[in-house]
């Protein structure tokens, strides 16, 4: 059995930037389950890992445009500290939600808190990165009719 549309596959990774800092692993944790072709992992990878089979290793490194995209500059922008009164405690590296003009919720993340305004940047927090993975493949079944439904891996200890 190999990576393909529908199979749940476990894998262990390593997430590496461009400066080789680790900035996740699954390493000391049970491996990541997810369905494959269903957007779970982000495009570049799930591209990557097509055809691979249980006990198969690899290193694989994404492109901002196949990760989580480019960095906007016009995503970071100053709002009044007014529009944020009812929040208590507001800290760099908080996550507010915002709406834009259809009214679609999005997350923007608190980057500076100035005298009146706050600087709030609605990239996500590897937009521009380039991501090395070191990924290896542990286990591949067949997605129950449930999980195909949903779209997610249910695992024994919890369906919903
Ligand atoms: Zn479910």
């Amino acid at each position: 059995m190999t990576v393909k549309k529908d199979k749940v596959v476990e894998m262990h990774y390593t997430l590496k930037n461009d400066s080789g800092d680790v900035i996740d692993s699954s390493k000391e944790k049970e491996p990541m389950p997810f369905i494959q072709g269903f957007g779970n992992i982000i495009p570049g990878l799930e591209r990557a890992l097509e055809g691979m089979k249980a006990g198969d290793s690899c290193e694989v490194s994404v492109k901002p445009e196949d990760a989580y995209g480019i960095h906007h500059p016009e995503a970071i922008q100053d709002i009044p500290m007014k529009a944020l009164q009812g929040i208590d405690n507001l800290t760099v590296g908080m996550e507010l939600q915002s709406q834009d003009e259809q009214g679609n919720p999005f997350i923007v993340r608190v980057k500076t808190i100035n005298k009146k305004t706050v600087t709030v940047d609605a990239n996500h927090p590897l937009a521009g990165e380039t991501l090395h993975f070191s990924v290896s493949i542990e286990s591949i079944r067949e997605a129950s009719k449930d999980e195909l439904e949903h779209g997610h891996v249910h695992s024994s200890s919890c369906s919903h």
